[in-house]
């Protein structure tokens, strides 16, 4: 009889979870509130991130992030009625901080993303989306010798890390991007770096795959668990329930609550971000665009330009709060001069950040039929095929490609 998987979400990471499970014969249902793609996989900034190895806590965080918290311009906000909850997530995210921390966690990242075009590609190629992925690489800009000076420690980990990137001046990045402020005194270019140009094209686009491989997709909102003594057995949802042979909880930042009702305690938190969407703008750009000092991201699409960024800490169904989608787009204009359009459209969504900067991926320290996939902050989309395959490997009972030691449910 062939085995059966449930996997509950279908952002970037279960998708690649069920296309994964599906080569390893199983059977597979995928279980999303709201369809394919509609959390934080709908809006992202689309870096296929090979560069991002470094962790969001660095060294000197801890003067760092009080005062930015208090700084009405900073890219970080944290809603104030949230700071119970997020108190102890800051606290974590200090500790993290700290060199030796920072080094293993750096190794921890590029493990997984040295693997993420084996991860990917091969789900991208048998979705027939190539067309939805572009290879031009990528620009990080500053704009004073400043800010290039204080980057030195991350380039340094990267360096270390072998991540291929050259370090050029103003006028060199402006070669590579003429769109560009002639503010821009330095950049780091790394060229071998892709982006999608619509994430949330490229998840439909894997999820219809996943439908054409025999697998079925439910639109319903998981509310818990019908448990028997040796694990979960049934899925209670806002509609009927579903019988669960093994589940994979991939529901991004959502899947805090339903891991507890599992029995394990994850520290994940909303770190929501922005974007504003120039529709037909002026400036083209060549490459995908990421600015050190204005804390944003600015990548060309198939339907326009997309600038993201801020850092929210708020509850993660919180109503947006636009103005920092504003925020984020007089920064990209500033960046690119060229950037006006008619037509501009904004969104929020929730990046699911633990303070390590590390995903969990591995099986439930309590139930052997449960797996865990989730928290993948601002590099989920880079690591959703890698994650997918190591969760097919884990659910088969093989090897896994990676140690996923530094990844366990339970490490907090
Ligand atoms: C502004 C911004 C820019 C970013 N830029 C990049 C980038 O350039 N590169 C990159 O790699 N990453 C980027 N990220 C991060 C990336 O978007 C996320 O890490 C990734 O999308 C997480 O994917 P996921 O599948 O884990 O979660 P999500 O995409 O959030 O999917 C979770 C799914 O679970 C479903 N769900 C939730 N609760 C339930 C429930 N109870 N029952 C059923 N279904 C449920 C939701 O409907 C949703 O579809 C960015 C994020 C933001 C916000």
């Amino acid at each position: 009889m062939t085995k059966a998987v449930t996997v509950i979400g279908a952002g970037a990471v279960g998708v690649c979870c069920a296309l994964y499970l599906q080569r390893e014969g199983f059977s597979v249902e995928l279980i999303d509130r709201s369809g394919p793609g509609a959390g934080a996989s709908a809006g992202n900034a689309g870096n296929l991130g090979i560069a991002s190895c470094v962790p969001a806590a660095l060294p000197g965080v801890l003067r760092k992030v009080p005062r930015m918290l208090f700084d009405s311009t900073s890219p970080l906000k944290l809603r104030w009625r949230h700071l119970p909850r997020a108190l102890p997530w800051f606290v974590r995210f200090i500790a993290a901080a700290r060199p030796a921390q920072v080094e293993a966690i750096a190794d921890a990242r590029q493990q997984l993303l040295s693997r993420l075009h084996e991860g990917l590609d091969p789900l991208v190629a048998e979705a027939g989306a190539q067309a939805l992925i572009e290879h031009s690489g990528l620009l990080m800009t500053f704009e004073s010798e400043a800010a290039f000076a204080s980057a030195a420690y991350a380039i340094d980990l990267r360096r270390r890390r072998g991540v291929a990137m050259d370090i050029l001046d103003g006028n060199e990045a402006r070669q590579i991007e003429p769109a560009l402020t002639p503010a821009i005194v330095r950049a780091i270019h790394v060229p071998r770096l892709a982006h999608t140009v619509d994430p949330l094209r490229l998840t439909q686009a894997l999820a219809r795959c996943f439908e054409r491989n025999g697998g079925r997709i439910l639109r319903a909102a998981v509310r818990g668990f019908e448990m028997s003594s040796d694990g979960p057995r049934r899925i209670l949802t806002d509609g009927a329930s579903v019988d669960a042979d093994r589940i994979v909880l991939a529901a991004g930042v959502w899947s805090r609550p339903l891991a507890a009702q599992l029995g394990t305690r994850v520290p994940l938190e909303a770190e929501r971000g922005y974007h504003t969407m120039f529709a037909h703008p002026q400036a083209r750009l060549r490459v995908a665009l990421m600015s050190a000092d204005r804390y944003i991201a600015v990548t060309p699409m198939a339907d326009g330009v997309r600038a993201t960024g801020m850092a929210e800490f708020a509850a993660p169904d919180a109503p947006p709060d636009m103005d920092n989608a504003r925020r984020v787009s007089r920064h990209a204009q500033a960046l690119v001069p060229g950037l006006t359009a008619d037509r501009v459209s904004e969104w929020m969504g929730p990046r699911p950040s633990h303070p390590d900067s590390k995903p969990v991926i591995g099986r439930s320290p309590r139930f052997a039929n449960v797996y865990f996939a989730f928290g993948h902050d601002h590099i989920g989309l880079a690591l959703s095929g890698i994650t997918g395959k190591l969760i097919g490997e884990l659910v088969a009972g093989r090897p896994t490609s990676v140690d996923l030691t530094p990844f366990r449910p339970d490490r907090f």
